[in-house]
C-alpha cells in the first residue's frame, strides 16, 4: 500500500522513532511545530478518524496513553501539551493514515477559531 506511514512502520521509510510497541509506533514529525512534536501511529492503515468504528476504542486509548507516557519522558508533562487528530481537508489532514499529534514546548494559542 502507497502509505508513507505504513513504510515508516515496515522500516522502507526512515524516522526517528521514539516509542515502539505492538500496536503503536511514536517518531518525530519532520516539519515540528513545537519543540516537541510527536507523532502517535498504530500500526495497523485506518485512514481517517471517519473510518474508525468500536472495536478500535481500545487502540485509540492506547494511542492517547501512549501520548501521556511520551510527555512524561519528555519532561513536559507538569507545563502541558496538546494533542490533535485532523480528520479530512478541512482539519488539513495530508497524511491518510490516522496519528495523533503531540505538541509541548511552549504555549499554545487557545482554541477560539
Ligand atoms: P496531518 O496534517 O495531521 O495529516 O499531519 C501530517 C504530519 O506528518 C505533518 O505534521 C507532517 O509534517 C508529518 N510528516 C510528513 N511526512 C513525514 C515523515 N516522513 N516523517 C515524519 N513526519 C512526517
Ligand atoms: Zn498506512
Amino acid at each position: 500500500m502507497d502509505c508513507l506511514f505504513c513504510k515508516i512502520i515496515n522500516g522502507e521509510l526512515p524516522a526517528n522513532k521514539v516509542y515502539d510497541d505492538d500496536l503503536v509506533v511514536a517518531f518525530d514529525d519532520i516539519a515540528p511545530k513545537a519543540p516537541h512534536h510527536k507523532l502517535i501511529v498504530p500500526k495497523v492503515h485506518i485512514a481517517t478518524l471517519n473510518d474508525l468504528d468500536k472495536n478500535h476504542n481500545p487502540l485509540l486509548g492506547h494511542m492517547i496513553h501512549t501520548a501521556s507516557v511520551i510527555a512524561k519522558d519528555l519532561g513536559v508533562a507538569e507545563n502541558g501539551y496538546r494533542t490533535i487528530f485532523n480528520c479530512n481537508k478541512d482539519a488539513g489532514q495530508v497524511v491518510f493514515h490516522i496519528h495523533l499529534h503531540l505538541l509541548a514546548g511552549r504555549p499554545m494559542p487557545g482554541m477560539t477559531q
